[in-house]
């Protein structure tokens, strides 16, 4: 490593190809509306999905209409293009690098996502390709109907990737797969033509093939595929619920009604035939009645062996998971929600599990299927049987839904695995006919053990799909080998059980596999298929097939792996650097519900770059660069907090600002992004692998600024804790000064700070003047004798709520008081948060000893501390750990519910009064104590109240982020997408809000100020 004293100028990459350059102007020309993007970051953030694959494309294109997808094609027709490539793209969620090209990225996800008709009375409904399909089925609801098709991703993918990779998933053998459902398409073809498709009369797609064009052309070849080799397909095509993605030629002519669909064929093609603009599918109604059985099982074996009885006792659907995923999720919290739904079993070891669900309209029908199971399952534990040891049914869905949750978290633990050795997807979706499943699996089990791996497995058994990921280092050149190595295995055992490897998420990378799978002449069918939509194999080259005719290759397993540049960042630094590192893609962050508090930045922008992900991956190239230049991020962090270093690099970023004129450095486009975030911290816990973008961002940030010029708001924000008590003591001057418009101008102007909120007037100090809160001595509290001093409660002070909602905290004296309790205020102590979110490391490293040494010595006291402020409270859990490690002590700051729920019964009743509330938690607390809501609920509850929780996401201030003028339009957005329908509904003197920065969010954008939990407490104990 170099001597260097800070980050190096990290010079542009790959630049993009000459040909691109000039085809995206004369796109721009040609009027596409759309987006347009070649910056390295954003086309690294399309680089990666969810598999081991990474592929930088050239550039990307988020087109806004039908008509800018065709222009997409049209430009590229001209001859001089002829070079050019398109990946279309959804979510990015696939498995096996479906969306990742060395071309041209056309992502539908951003702006084509919209719900377009709903028919209930016709059951259909027609949608844009980049929609969502969780949102598809928030639109379909009110009309109790639902799309029927099931994936775990279903938050995040698009159903134009559902259609290109014919999802399904729980439920398939009754629900289906997407390609069930798809009534109509509007498509895209690589030269701009458009191509509908729907069910038609062999007569009527004879005559489209006499035609002229691409569409006859599309038409002539399927029916001369079809036609020609009837035989054949019928032979090849495994008898399986699941079709591989591939060219469906056995469902594109329906022989017996003699009907035509060339959508059969998109569906599965992985965007290497057309373009998804729009779809018409049929839709299901919701079922009226539920029920889940939870059958246990001595092993996995006995649930696997036992799942083909389920499937004939008539169940919609059965899942299974093995016993690492449930002894994952009995590690968990989520345990809790589903303890009692899941209970163990008196004398028995639990090591299996099949989720059997019954779903359906008519009632009677539904409860004989349910009795006729039970009772099966009765005679089985009887005669101790199948290895079955006992059984729970859930009936209502909230449990249900709790249930299956456990499952999705569960899996999402797997990735969580410690070390170097993380379970990746390459051969995770087999699917065999179910009753080879079990033998199938014995036999996978057996050849996974001998490369000496771990992995824990789950699946859809009714249809024979297994779920499996074991833990690798793509790191290590030899694993990458042993991956190779143990594909093929796979691929030859699934044949063994006539069944297929990619049973489920599409073949991706995979496709080197499809000749042996079809072969030749089938194969050969497929690629006059390809050839005949897209002859110049512009669409996804070389997944599925190639044009017949055609040199062009097909991808290959060995294709570049994100390991490869992995692996390029010094073990040292990627240890220090895992969160950001570990990210495996699965895009959770990428959640479109506005409710949940994953990722406002992404929300708001749309933009992957501002998502966890893009963040996690535009920080590991930056340390690869970083590294591959010669500096080591870790020892400059250990730099930066000496004087010397850092008067060094005040002077060498002075003489940089003058004499280096701004340059195109991938440091700026890192920063970008980092500045976007709002530190919610969402993702620190709702991503399944808690990457930590606070956490990497602040540290990006410290080293940035040894660099680069600091903005002198930073100063502001980050010291704002030091000079904010000062003002307060002159607050009607203060206020004075901040509130005028001249100020409120110069600030927006000079500091980039708008809306600056008001000092509490009276202040808290004059407020408790007459007070019961005990002045703060810690000489006399050590005094107090053991009686006495098990009375008190210390109120930790935070910046925010001392000095601008003076009146929370004297709430929380009276409210302790009102509880039999004698409040403490402790002196004010900065938290250093502001200094941590602005990246000054080692002054919040500093601030933080300070505070901690003062709050472990009341620790030792043995005596409860409260703070008021989630983001605060949170800080002394999380960065107080990762600045000082051990050195932070044993302190515990708890939140006021956290006090007051394990004493409640303690505490006197009230009567139920008529006193209601709606509860706006704060995200970072729901996100770390996702009991949140229900703990408010009993603690209102308890006092004779009502708390009802108003579900919402970020409310867009996030400590200073919403004061800050660049983040202006961003912050309000984001409080409209969530707060203001709710806050309009609700009225004002029922608003509750846990969070500072969330009231103060209120106050600018309705005028009010709502309260926090502890004043409507205060109002229930004083009536
Ligand atoms: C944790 C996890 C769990 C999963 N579980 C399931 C599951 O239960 N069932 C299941 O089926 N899959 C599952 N998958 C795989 C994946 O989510 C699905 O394949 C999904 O359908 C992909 O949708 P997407 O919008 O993310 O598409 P992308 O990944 O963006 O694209 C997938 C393919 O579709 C093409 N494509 C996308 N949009 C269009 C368009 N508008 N026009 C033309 N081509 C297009 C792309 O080129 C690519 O080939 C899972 C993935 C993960 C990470
Ligand atoms: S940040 Fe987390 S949720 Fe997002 S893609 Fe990475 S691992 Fe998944
Ligand atoms: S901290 Fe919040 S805004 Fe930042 S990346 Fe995580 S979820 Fe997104």
């Amino acid at each position: 490593m170099s001597d260097q004293t800070t980050i190096p100028y990290l010079p542009p990459q790959a630049s993009v190809e000459p040909i691109y350059i000039r085809y995206l102007d004369e796109l721009k020309k040609a009027g596409f509306s759309g987006d347009i993007e070649t910056s390295f970051g954003a086309r690294l953030s399309l680089a990666t999905d969810n598999s081991v694959y990474q592929q930088l494309p050239q550039a990307a294109v988020f087109p806004r209409s039908t008509a800018d997808v065709q222009l997409v094609g049209k430009v590229a027709s001209r001859a001089e293009f002829d070079a050019v490539r398109f990946g279309p793209r959804g979510g990015g969620t696939g498995t096996n690098g479906q969306s990742l090209t060395p071309g041209l990225v056309v992502d539908l996800s951003r702006h084509m996502n919209q719900v377009i008709e709903v028919n209930p009375e016709q059951s259909w409904v027609t949608v844009q390709g980049g929609l969502v399909k969780d949102k598809l089925n928030d639109a379909l609801r009110p009309h109790g109907f639902f799309f029927a098709p099931d994936l775990s991703t279903s938050n995040r993918a698009t159903v134009g990737g559902m259609i290109n990779t014919d999802a399904s998933g729980q439920g398939s053998l009754v629900y289906g797969k997407t390609s069930d459902h798809l009534l109509a398409v509007k498509a895209v073809l690589a030269d701009g033509s458009l191509l509908e498709t729907h069910a038609m009369s062999l007569a009527e797609a004879r005559q489209k093939a006499a035609g002229e064009g691409s569409e006859a052309q599309v038409y002539r070849q399927v029916l001369a595929s079809c036609e020609q080799q009837r035989e054949l397909i019928d032979q090849t095509f495994p008898p399986l619920n699941r079709f591989l993605t591939g060219y469906d030629l056995k469902h594109a002519i329906d022989w017996e009604q003699e009907l035509v669909d060339v959508g059969r064929l998109i569906a599965g093609s992985e965007g290497s035939l057309a373009f998804v603009c729009e779809a018409k599918f049929n839709i299901t109604p919701l079922p009226k009645i539920r029920t889940l059985v939870n059958v246990k099982y001595s092993d996995f074996e006995a649930a696997l062996r036992n799942a083909p009885a389920m499937v004939e006792a008539n169940a919609t659907s059965v899942e299974t998971v093995d016993s690492k995923v449930l002894n994952l999720a009995r590690q968990d919290v989520v345990w809790h929600s589903v303890s009692d739904l899941i209970e163990d079993v008196p004398g028995h070891d639990m090591q299996g599990l099949n989720m059997v669900e019954y779903a359906d309209q008519d009632e009677q029908a539904h409860q004989q299927k349910v009795a006729a199971l039970t009772a099966k399952l009765d005679d089985m534990i009887a005669k101790q049987e199948a290895g079955v040891i006992g059984y729970q049914l859930t009936c209502d869905l909230a449990s249900i839904n709790r249930i299956y949750g456990m499952r999705k978290k569960a899996v999402g633990l797997l990735g969580k695995a410690k070390g170097s050795r993380k379970p990746i997807a390459f051969a995770e979706d087999t699917c065999v006919p179910p009753e080879n499943l079990a033998d199938f699996i014995m036999e996978f089990r057996a050849l996974l053990d001998s490369h000496d791996l771990q992995y824990g497995m789950f699946g859809h058994v009714d249809a024979g799909v297994l779920h499996v990921r074991p833990a690798m280092d793509m790191c290590d050149p030899e694993q990458e080998v042993l991956l190779r190595q143990i594909s093929d295995q796979v691929v030859a055992l699934t044949a063994k059980y006539r069944g297929l490897m990619w049973g489920e998420h599409g073949k991706g990378y995979r496709s080197e596999y499809g000749p042996e799978f079809f072969g030749e002449q089938l194969f050969s069918e497929l690629r006059k298929i390809k050839g005949a939509f897209d002859p110049l194999n512009r669409m996804n080259p070389g997944k599925i097939a190639t044009p017949f005719d055609s040199d062009e290759q097909l991808v290959s397993v060995d294709a570049k792996k994100r390991g490869g540049y992995d692996r390029q960042i010094p073990v040292n630094v990627r240890d220090s650097f895992t969160q950001s590192v570990d990210c495996n893609g699965n895009g959770l962050c990428f959640n479109y519900d506005v409710t949940s508090p994953m990722c406002p930045s992404y929300k708001v922008t749309a933009d992957r770059r501002h998502s966890p992900k893009g963040r996690a991956g535009l920080m590991r190239e930056w340390l690869r660069q970083v590294t591959e230049l010669g500096a080591d991020p870790t020892t400059l962090e250990q730099q930066a907090s000496s004087l010397t270093a850092q008067a060094k690099a005040t002077f060498a970023k002075w003489k940089r600002s003058f004499f280096e004129p701004a340059s195109d450095d991938f440091n700026h486009e890192v920063m970008d992004a980092m500045k976007g975030c709002l530190a919610c911290k969402a993702c620190t816990t709702a991503c399944p692998i808690n990457v930590d973008v606070p956490t990497f961002r602040a540290r990006f940030m410290n080293l940035y600024y040894q660099r680069y010029q600091r903005p002198m708001r930073d100063y502001v924000i980050a010291t704002s804790e030091w000079y904010t008590p000062l003002m307060a003591k002159a607050p009607r001057l203060a206020n004075a000064v901040v509130g005028n418009s001249l100020t409120s101008w110069l600030s927006e102007k000079t500091i980039g700070m708008v809306d600056l909120p008001l000092l509490s007037v009276p202040t808290l100090k004059q407020r408790l003047h007459h007070n019961a809160a005990l002045a703060f001595e810690l000489d006399e509290i050590k005094s107090l004798s053991a009686e006495v001093r098990k009375e008190l409660v210390l109120i930790v002070q935070d910046p925010f709520t001392t000095y601008y909602d003076a009146q929370v905290v004297e709430a929380l004296v009276q409210f302790i008081s009102a509880m039999g309790k004698q409040p403490v205020l402790l002196p004010f102590k900065p938290n250093g948060k502001p200094q941590h979110i602005k990246g000054f490391l080692s002054a919040f490293a500093k601030t933080a000893a300070d505070a901690a040494a003062f709050l472990n010595e009341l620790h030792a006291l043995d005596l409860p501390m409260i703070g008021l402020d989630p983001a605060l409270v949170m800080t002394y859990r999380d960065e107080y750990k990762h600045a000082l490690g051990d050195a932070r002590g044993e302190f515990n700051v708890m939140l006021l519910q956290e006090w007051l729920l394990p004493q409640l019964s303690a505490l006197p009743a009230q009567a139920p009064s008529n006193k209601s509330y709606t509860l706006f938690a704060h995200c970072t607390e729901k996100s770390y104590l996702p009991t949140t809501h229900g703990d408010w609920q009993k603690i209102f509850s308890h006092f004779g109240g009502e708390v009802k929780n108003q579900p919402v996401g970020c409310c867009g201030m996030a400590g200073t982020y919403g004061h800050e003028a660049p983040n202006q339009q961003n912050s309000k957005e984001l409080y409209a997408m969530s707060w203001a329908e709710p806050m309009a509904q609700t009225p004002q003197h029922q608003v509750l809000s846990t969070g500072y920065s969330c009231r103060s969010q209120v106050k600018r954008m309705e005028g009010f100020k709502p309260k926090h939990p502890v004043e409507a407490l205060l109002e229930l104990v004083q009536v």
